[in-house]
This record gives structure tokens, C-alpha cells and sequence, in this order.
């Protein structure tokens, strides 16, 4: 039987918009609570793109916002490209790193190591999701969305080939029917939403 004809298993919700918001504020709450005199986030782009905009607005304190995008060579390699890199000197400025998911710990190991050179006052990291079972390098996360166990992702932000980052809750795949086609769940996801998928 070709991959083509297998059906891909049913997506789980693994947090609906009213998780996602509850838990959005209270990493707004401590982030805040911590950085009374401001900050500065540092996105990292594509995956963080939901979860910065709603989390900025969570905050009762002025963040600057940058941007940071990335392109891995390869998966859990922990070689990262930066294809844009910050509009600002973070020299003596409190920053913290806002990621989609942290998974090997690879890219973060990366990217601290990149950041930490620029010699900012502090340096924190704040991630949606921590895939914790997997990890390789270390990873000291001040701020932690969700824990999630050894699953496939997808949504509020976090794709597969482009695709799914616009569904507003996050749900678990199998990445083996996505890799057969990519838009094994574009009919589920989508049109249960009264939506249509892209493309
Ligand atoms: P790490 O270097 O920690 O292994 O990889 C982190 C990156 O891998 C994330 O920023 C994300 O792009 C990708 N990634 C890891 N796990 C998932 C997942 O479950 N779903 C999606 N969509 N991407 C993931």
C-alpha cells in the first residue's frame, strides 16, 4: 500500500483559544512583573508570529519588539542561519527570546550563544510550548507556555511546510502523513471551521 492512500490520524486539540489565552496572560503577568522598567522581545520568526502579538498585548509594560528569522540547514542539526537579523544594538538591554516551541534545544543553544555575545543586561527566553522529552542541549527557560510530550505541532503560529500557522489553537499531527502530504489535514482543520485552507 503506497503512503499516498494512508489516512491520516484525526488531529487532538491540544489547547483551544481559551487555553491559549489564559495561559498568553499569565506569561504576560510574570514577564511584567519581573521587567518593571521595560524590555526588549525578540521574536523569532516564522513560528512566534501569533503568539508575539498576543503576547505584547498581554504585557503592562513597554516592550521594543525585533525580529529574528531563521532558517535551519537541516532538522536537529543546531545549525541555524539568520536571514534577518535585530534593528537594534541589545547591548546592555534586558531581552527576552520569544520561541514557538523549544525541542532539541538546538536552535535556542544557537541563539543564546549569538545574543549572549552581544553582552545584554539580561537574557531570558519565553517559549510557547517545551518538548521537554526530547531535548539534547540544556535549556533554561524562564517562561513556559505549555509542556508537551513527544507530538507533532501544529498551529497558533506553528506550521508544516508553510502551512496550518493561521488555525487559532494548537493541535497535534502525524508528521508521518504530513511528510506523505503536507496537506493531509487542510480538510479537517479547515473546513470543520467553515474556512478554507490555503492554496
Ligand atoms: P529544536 O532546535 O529545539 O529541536 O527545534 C526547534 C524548532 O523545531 C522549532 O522552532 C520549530 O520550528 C521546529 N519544531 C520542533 N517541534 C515541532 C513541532 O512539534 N511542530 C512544529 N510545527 N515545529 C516543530
Amino acid at each position: 500500500m503506497g503512503t499516498e492512500s494512508r489516512v491520516p490520524r484525526p488531529p487532538e486539540v491540544l489547547a483551544d483559544r481559551q487555553a491559549i489565552e489564559a495561559t498568553v496572560t499569565r506569561l504576560g503577568r510574570e514577564i511584567s512583573a519581573r521587567h518593571r522598567d521595560g524590555l526588549v522581545i525578540v521574536a523569532v520568526l516564522k513560528g512566534s508570529l501569533l503568539f508575539v502579538s498576543d503576547l505584547v498585548r498581554s504585557l503592562t509594560v513597554q516592550p521594543v519588539v525585533e525580529f529574528l528569522a531563521i532558517s535551519r540547514y537541516e532538522p536537529d542539526s543546531g545549525r541555524v542561519r539568520i536571514l534577518k537579523d535585530l534593528d537594534l544594538d541589545v547591548t546592555g538591554r534586558d531581552v527576552v527570546l520569544v520561541e514557538d516551541i523549544v525541542d532539541t534545544g538546538l536552535t535556542l543553544g544557537f541563539l543564546l550563544g549569538e545574543l549572549g555575545r552581544r553582552s545584554p543586561a539580561s537574557l531570558e527566553v519565553c517559549t510557547l510550548l517545551d518538548k521537554r522529552v526530547r531535548r539534547i542541549l540544556p535549556a533554561p527557560l524562564a517562561y513556559v507556555g505549555f509542556e508537551v510530550p513527544d507530538v507533532f505541532v501544529l498551529g497558533y503560529g506553528l506550521d508544516f511546510a508553510g502551512r496550518y500557522r493561521n488555525l487559532d489553537m494548537l493541535v497535534t499531527a502525524d508528521a508521518v502523513a504530513l511528510t506523505a502530504d503536507p496537506d493531509a489535514y487542510v480538510d479537517q482543520l479547515y473546513r470543520s471551521h467553515g474556512a478554507r485552507g490555503p492554496g
